[in-house]
């Protein structure tokens, strides 16, 4: 059998990715991958064969695909802020729904030169594209996982970005004294799922680590942990943001109330659902 089109190839493919709801942009995006081409090359050339490396590479990943991974672990990228992450296994998937985040610190930190700490930073999406936006600020970023803070490192150097320094650490336990009483804000995205809910056996977040996905205590575990240990490292005026679940705003405005932050408030995502709280330190 001769060598399909790319336009056979991506008809063919697509229409067996039935478990996916974005069936035609993931064979794109991972045949783009393999052909070094931006998706707007498949337009333009419709008719192109496909070569015999390309498919068996394309083939290969496809059937990864089919399987239910992510299409970031695949080819090991997605886009955060408009900038390129690597990925891996050992951390979450940067979501669309966390610039929400990145919108909400840029918005309320009212300084050129801030300084900020990000808990739980994985690939590091959340403080690099913070040091990305603002380069006089100086962005401290934490991970338990060695792992992430590796990749959190390579993500950081591949965007030039010299203004965040990323460290091993189990919240603020290893943030040096030089932090104490010196924050504008500290940010986290934390693990928030409880360790029940039906989603988590369901499409992309079966590939992600639960480690950075599940917290006991119905997903609260660590935002109290997290509220417990960051009031010393704040200035006066400063803030402390969370991205949570949809449900969970009204109990993260009960937390931040019974830790003594003022100010609180809640901050929606792209599809209307409460998804960031913050409050403010006084
Ligand atoms: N928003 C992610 C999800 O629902 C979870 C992220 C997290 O636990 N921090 O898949």
């Amino acid at each position: 059998m001769s060598n399909p089109t790319i336009e056979q190839l991506l008809k063919s493919s697509s229409a067996q990715l039935v478990n996916s709801d974005s069936a035609l942009l993931d064979v794109q995006i991972l045949l783009a991958h393999v052909l070094n081409v931006s998706r707007s090359h498949f337009y333009t050339w419709p008719d192109k064969i496909v070569e015999s490396p390309n498919l068996n590479q394309f083939n290969d990943l496809f059937a990864r695909r089919i399987d239910g991974e992510p299409i970031a672990y695949i080819i090991g990228q997605q886009e955060f802020w408009s900038l390129p992450f690597m990925v891996s296994p050992a951390t979450l998937i940067p979501r669309a729904d966390t610039e929400v985040l990145v919108e909400t610190v840029l918005n309320k930190v009212d300084s050129s030169t801030a300084r900020g700490i990000d808990l739980g930073t994985g690939t590091g999406a959340i403080a690099l594209s913070l040091a990305h936006e603002m380069s006089n600020w100086s962005m401290l970023a934490v991970d338990y996982s060695q792992e992430a803070v590796e990749l959190a490192r390579k993500n950081g150097i591949n965007l030039s970005i010299d203004n965040a320094e990323i460290i091993q650490s189990d919240w603020l336990s290893n943030v040096d004294a030089s932090w104490l009483a010196a924050c504008d804000f500290i940010v986290s995205n934390p693990p928030y799922i409880d360790e029940h809910d039906p989603h988590l056996s369901q499409g992309d977040v079966r590939f992600e680590p639960s480690s950075a996905l599940v917290a006991a205590n119905d997903g609260l575990q660590d935002y109290i942990d997290i509220l417990n240990c960051v009031k010393p490292y704040l200035k006066q005026g400063g803030y402390v943001f969370f991205e949570h679940g949809f449900e969970q705003a009204d109990v993260l405005h009960q937390l931040f109330r019974e830790c003594g932050f003022s100010n609180i408030n809640t901050v929606k995502d792209y599809a209307g659902n409460d998804r960031v709280t913050f409050g403010q330190f006084i």
